[in-house]
């Protein structure tokens, strides 16, 4: 077994285990493989084990593995933070996107996702660590933005995604998922439909999942430490 099989094991047994700590069933949190910095062979020695969704945050790389793996049917996250003029090939050639914070955005992929792909999955990116953090909607104006996102074409808005503080302790953290969950059983009260909440690292899934994730979001655990470098476009 390679290391990347052997990780993902283990990362699926992380998820499985912190499920049915919390009550729930494995099956109901799924696996987003991070794989932003690792090559393509890397990418096909997960697919290999099994996994099929990918999560990338630079546009040029990600579209680049896309091409260099179509042929294995993946399911590609655009998860990073993106530039206005940088949608096109996102809305081209990414099933999902994780973090759209504004409007302009939303309108930018409605308008150049394609009318013969599916509609394009979204969550809205929620910023629930203040100053700390630079990307994400205000909680108090996500309800509005929601609204607005969820009227456009070509589009499909899933749910929420977070990325709280990474220094936070466990309380803080959990407390940070807690605020995203009641933002989507809101959104949900409100006559929404949302189906996922996007929120969950490495080092935090455990607690993501006792605060009702559905969706994890992991690189370091199944690929390994990512070299620093600088951000591509
Ligand atoms: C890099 C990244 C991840 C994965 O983080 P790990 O700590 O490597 O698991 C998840 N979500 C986003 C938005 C990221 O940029």
């Amino acid at each position: 077994m390679t290391t990347i099989a052997a990780n993902l094991q283990a990362v699926r047994e992380r998820v499985a285990r912190a499920a049915i700590a919390a009550g729930r069933r494995p099956e109901d949190v799924v696996l987003l493989a991070v794989s932003k910095t690792w090559p393509a062979y890397c990418v096909a020695a997960a697919a290999e084990a099994g996994q099929r969704l990918f999560g990338e945050n630079y546009v040029q790389e990600g579209v680049a593995k896309i091409a260099e793996l179509r042929a294995r049917a993946l399911e590609w996250h655009f998860i990073g933070p993106l530039q206005s003029n940088k949608t096109r090939p996102v809305a081209a050639h990414f099933d999902w996107v994780h973090s759209v914070d504004r409007l302009k955005l939303a309108e930018r992929l409605s308008e150049q996702r394609d009318a013969e792909l599916p509609p394009l999955d979204l969550c809205i990116q929620v910023n629930v660590s203040g100053e700390a953090s630079k990307s994400g909607v205000a909680p108090d104006e996500v309800p509005e933005l929601a609204r607005q996102v969820a009227a456009l074409p070509r589009l499909r808005l899933r749910g929420l995604m977070a990325i709280p503080e990474p220094d936070g302790d466990e309380g803080l953290l959990r407390s940070r998922f807690a605020t995203v969950r009641r933002l989507r059983d809101e959104l949900n009260a409100a006559g929404f439909a949302l189906d996922t909440l996007s929120m969950g690292m490495s080092h935090d899934l455990e607690l993501a999942i006792a605060e009702g994730a559905t969706m994890v979001r992991v690189g370091t655990a199944i690929f390994g430490t990512r070299k620093l470098r600088e951000e591509q476009t």
